[in-house]
Formats: C-alpha cells, structure tokens, sequence
C-alpha cells in the first residue's frame, strides 16, 4: 500500500512537471514570435523614416519594404509552426512513453502483488496438510483427501514455478531451445489427463486425433498446452464444459481449446497476450493469477513457428487455437 502510495505520487508529480514544462516551451514559442515581428515592424518604420519623399523611386521602395516585411512574417509563421508541430509529436510520444512506463509500473506491482500470494497460499496449505498427517492418526479415506489436496497445491506450485522462471530465460535469452520430434498428441493427451485428474467433476469433451507429431521442446510444449487448458478451467465455472480438441487440417494440425465461461472482450483480446496483463482491475477479479500465462504460449508459439489465435466461441466462451506444421517421420 505504502508503495502504491508513493508511485501514484510519482506519478502526479511527473505528471504535472510534463504539463509545465509544455506550457512553458509553447508560451516560450509563442513569445519568440511576438518579439521577432515586433523587431520586424520597428525595422520597417525605421527603412521607412531613411526614405526620401522627393524621390522618384519612392512608392517602389516602399512596397519593397512592405513585401520585405510580409516576407519575414510570412517565414516567423512558417518556423513557429514547425517548431509547434515538432514540439507537438515530441510531446505525443512522451506522453505516451510516460502512460506506458506508469501502466507497465502498476502492472509488475500487480504481479508482485499476486505472485506472493499465488507462492505462499499452496505452500501454506501443503504444510497443513502435512502437519494435520503427521500429529493425527487418520483413516485412510482422509488420508487420500489431504494427500490429493496437497498435490494439487504443488502441481500448481510447479507450474507457476514453471512459469516465472521460463519466462525470465527465455527473456534473458538464456534458454537453449532443444527441439526434437514429439508425439505432440501424447504431450496433449498427458496434459488433458493431469487436468481431468485434478477436475474430476467438470464435463470434458476432448477429441485427441492420435498420431501428430511435431518439432518442438519438450519442455516448453506441455507449458503451452497447459496454460490454454488451466485459463479454460479458470475462467469459466466449475459445471461449464471445457473442450481440448487436436485435429489435422489440410497439412496443418489443429489445437483447439474451448470453454464456455463469459469470454473475453473483443477490445481485449489482443491485451490478454501482453506480460503481466490481467483483464478487469485488482479490485473485481476473483481468479488469481500473474498475468504470465499466455505472455508465455504467445512468445512458445513464435519460437515455434506456431500460429495462437483467440476467438468467440458460442453461444458463449472462448477458443484459444494453434496451428502448426507437421513434421514428416
Ligand atoms: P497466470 O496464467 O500467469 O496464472 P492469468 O491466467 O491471469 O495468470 P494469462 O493466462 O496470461 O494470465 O491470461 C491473461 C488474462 O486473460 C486473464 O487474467 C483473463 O482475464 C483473460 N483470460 C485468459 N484466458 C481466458 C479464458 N479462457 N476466458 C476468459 N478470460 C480469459
Ligand atoms: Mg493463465
């Protein structure tokens, strides 16, 4: 609180520096122009006063003088207006970069924010059920329930785990692709399994064609699949069929992930795949997650040569979808 505190005074001090400091640069121009054709008639007036009224040439010379005069009002006008639109587009861009770095700013505070609490809450319920096993002697239905409980605690532990540190290396740039031939069926079929597992109760209507193979890590392709299939899960209620659909088309494979919760906004639904983001405010989001999830299948994806799209599904929900090249065995 204390820092958010802070960075919003920052930004309101930042905020009213930029609108100074504008002013003052356009009122600057616009006094710069003032004092150039003052200079410029006084320098008429005084042509005018060396002009000799008897001579021949004088009208001519006058109306040299006042083209010259409307020549250089002419150019001040022309400069100013240069000098205003380069401010101008200046101030645009800053504007922005200024509106960018405040939003990217709230945006990894809301990842701290939901990364502690996403870190602690499955370690803090794994321990409980641990010291619940260890200090009571309990039948074994019990046992299984708190056993599964905390699995369930960990696997997201892991994958969130999973996650954060993937991300940092493939930004780092420290991650070494390892590409191989994977039975990317078997990877889908595995993850769908891990999730019917752990939600035994939602309908699933999967349809895994056997048999697609791809060139793809190991590692990173289970994350993909299973950060499509766990926001499926997520964002959508518990009696809400979710369906994980893996097809050929043409020469291409299809994967396809269907729910039916409220569905995402179109005006959103290019956001969704930036870092860090999170539809809705801190406030009025139920779900908890880090905003890292489809940061991470955008960027697998275009490792991969894989094209992710999100569309509407109906009457209502979602479908995440990848297209991608098989390999030939
Ligand atoms: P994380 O995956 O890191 O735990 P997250 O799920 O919030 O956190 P993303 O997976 O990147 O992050 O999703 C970004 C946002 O897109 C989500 O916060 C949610 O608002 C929206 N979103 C993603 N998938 C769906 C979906 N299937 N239905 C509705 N909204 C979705
Ligand atoms: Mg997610």
């Amino acid at each position: 609180m204390a820092i958010h505190l802070y960075k919003n005074k920052w930004a309101n001090r930042a905020t009213v520096i930029y609108w100074l400091l504008l002013i003052y640069v356009v009122a600057a121009l616009i006094w710069w122009f003032i004092a150039l054709n003052l200079q410029n008639r006084q320098m008429t007036e005084y042509k005018l006063n060396l002009l000799n009224r008897d001579d021949g040439a004088y009208l001519l010379k006058e109306a040299k003088i006042f083209n010259e005069r409307d020549r250089m009002t002419r150019a001040y006008i022309s400069e100013g207006l240069v000098f205003l639109s380069v401010i101008g587009v200046g101030a645009i861009f800053l504007y922005g970069a200024i509106i960018r770095q405040m939003r990217i700013q709230r945006q990894q505070q809301n990842f701290m924010m939901a990364i502690t609490h996403e870190l602690k809450t499955p370690i803090s319920i794994a321990r409980l059920n641990m010291e619940t096993l260890q200090k009571h002697a309990l039948d074994d239905a019990k046992k299984e329930k708190i056993l599964k409980s905390s699995l369930q605690e960990i696997n997201r532990l892991n994958a969130l785990t999973g996650n954060i540190l993937v991300s940092a290396q493939l930004e780092g740039g420290s991650y070494r692709f390892n590409k191989e031939e994977l039975d990317f069926s078997q990877v889908v079929a595995d993850c769908c399994q891990d999730f019917m597992n752990r939600f035994p109760n939602r309908p699933w209507k999967n349809d895994l064609e056997a048999g697609l193979f791809i060139s793809g890590d190991p590692l990173l392709m289970p994350i993909l699949v299973n950060n499509l299939i766990e926001n499926a899960v997520k964002y959508s209620p518990p009696e809400a069929s979710v369906s994980v659909v893996l097809k050929t088309e043409g020469q291409q494979g299809v994967l396809e992930v269907r729910d039916e919760g409220p569905g995402i906004p179109k005006k959103e639904q290019k956001r969704i795949f930036k870092k860090f983001y999170r539809v809705g405010n801190e406030d009025t989001r139920t779900a908890k997650g880090t905003g890292l999830g489809l940061y991470l299948c955008r960027k697998i994806t275009q490792d991969h040569n894989m094209r992710l799209q999100v569309s509407d599904n109906q009457p209502r929900g979602s479908i995440f979808t990848v297209r991608f090249n098989l390999s030939e065995i």
